[in-house]
């Protein structure tokens, strides 16, 4: 069980929209952002409606011209979650952005640090009592206007020590900053401080949890593709939520978003952080053992569940029955696989044989069938782990027993109870 940081918690959302709460104890929300233009309403409202059936807790979107933020208006009635306006170059964007129905604001204090435009937006957010995300980002940190204070950071940056100076950069900035809030007496304010550098993003997410009570929304900046992005974004996101340390997440590949919903929800399953929707699948990662296309079963098998599956069923996909049980401990049901068969077992009980062209349709039958036992009181989840022992198992598969029988040409094996003869 994780201990969670305390923070200051805030809330955002109506009822069309839902509630979120983010920091004091509320669960860790997922995150996205939109990959299309704003401004294109259809495409932008079925992108945010696809992220939001796939479990987003709430959706941010890009504003960078006015026609942006004109969209906003007709964009907000027709999705059924918060969104947050992502305000980069212009202060007007985030007025706008307020007035046209917008649940949050993010500001980059990299790109908008005049203290009176800064006023005006934190003014118009709390007359409708909107939070802002202060989102410091490494790629923006570095002073721009300023020739003198830019060449002194930059030298930091480009010294050996660019680790440290980045980290007392972003801090710094994120103090400077929050003085205008508090200056205001606002407090309805969520940090980041995103890097593409891991091991930054954990120092810098530690110094601030150490500084302010504000929740804090994690990230990676240009984590990059998902196929390398995901080991980026996950080191050091789960070491700090292990840590107690995060209240929102997003992940960001550059990919469909709807890959880092997916990421995100299953980093906050992993870690007990949120109770899981839809079956877990485990399987195996297949050895010189296998006998089927487990590959292609296991994918399948995901998909199905994903489709099919309400609840958090564990379904095990595992080659063989020599390390499978055990690997497959506790799974409600779970398919080990032989010579082009396969036995499914449902909480450690043997239901079917089926050749390897069955195997999905019947493990998704026995899926549902146990769902539907579970819903109507018949049985419980994770009550009865897989027990089973081999090496039967192997003998009924063909791949075990008989095997080796014929490998040893005739030579007298010891009977095993249990096994063929
Ligand atoms: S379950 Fe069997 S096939 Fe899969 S990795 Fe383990 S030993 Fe190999």
């Amino acid at each position: 069980m994780i201990q969670r940081r305390k923070t200051r918690q805030v809330v955002l959302g109506d009822q069309q929209h839902g509630i979120v709460r983010i920091g004091g104890g509320a669960p860790v929300s997922v995150q996205t952002m939109t990959a299309g233009y704003t401004y294109d309403i259809d495409r932008c409202v079925a992108e945010i409606n696809k992220l939001t059936a796939g479990g987003a807790d709430l959706v941010r979107v890009a504003v960078p011209e006015k026609k942006d933020t004109d969209a906003l208006k007709e964009i907000i009635p027709q999705v059924k979650v918060p969104i947050v306006a992502d305000v980069h170059f212009h202060f007007q964007r985030a007025l706008e952005a307020i007035e046209a129905g917008v649940h949050k604001i993010r500001l980059n204090p990299g790109n908008i640090n005049d203290r009176d435009q800064v006023r005006d937006v934190i003014q118009a957010c709390k007359a409708r009592k909107l939070p802002i995300r202060i989102g410091v980002n490494e790629g923006s940190i570095v002073e721009r206007r300023d020739k003198q204070k830019r060449l002194k950071e930059l030298g930091g940056v480009f010294s050996d020590n660019k680790h440290g100076h980045l980290l007392a950069i972003m801090v710094a900035k994120l103090e400077e900053y929050l003085e205008i809030f508090h200056e205001q007496d606002f407090h309805d304010i969520v940090i980041s401080a995103k890097s593409i550098d891991p091991l930054l993003v954990i120092d810098a997410y530690k110094a601030i949890s150490e500084r302010f009570d504000y929740p804090l929304h994690l990230g990676v900046t240009h984590a990059g593709p998902k196929e390398t992005g995901t080991i980026r974004s996950v080191v050091p996101l789960g070491h700090l939520l292990a840590s107690g340390i995060g209240d929102t997440v997003r992940i960001s590949y550059a990919n469909d978003p709807i890959y880092e919903v997916q990421d995100g929800l299953e980093l906050m399953y992993i870690l007990g952080l949120r109770p899981r929707k839809g079956a877990e699948l485990i399987a195996c990662p297949t050895c010189g053992r296998i006998q089927v296309d487990l590959f292609t079963l296991t994918q399948d098998v995901r998909k199905k569940l994903a489709e099919e599956i309400r609840l958090p069923i564990k379904v095990a996909v595992m080659g063989c029955v020599v390390n499978g049980p055990g690997e497959a401990e506790g799974a409600d049901v779970a398919i080990f696989a032989g010579d082009r068969r396969g036995i499914i077992y449902v909480q450690g009980e043997k239901v079917a044989n089926v050749p390897e062209e069955q195997i999905l349709e019947r493990l998704l039958e026995e899926c549902k069938a146990f769902q539907d036992r579970v819903e109507r009181g018949q049985a419980k989840l994770g009550e009865k782990k897989v027990d089973i022992l081999p090496p039967d198992p192997i003998g009924e598969l063909g791949s075990g027993w008989e095997k080796v029988q014929r490998q040893k040409k005739g030579t007298a094996l010891p009977v095993v109870p249990g096994s063929r003869p």
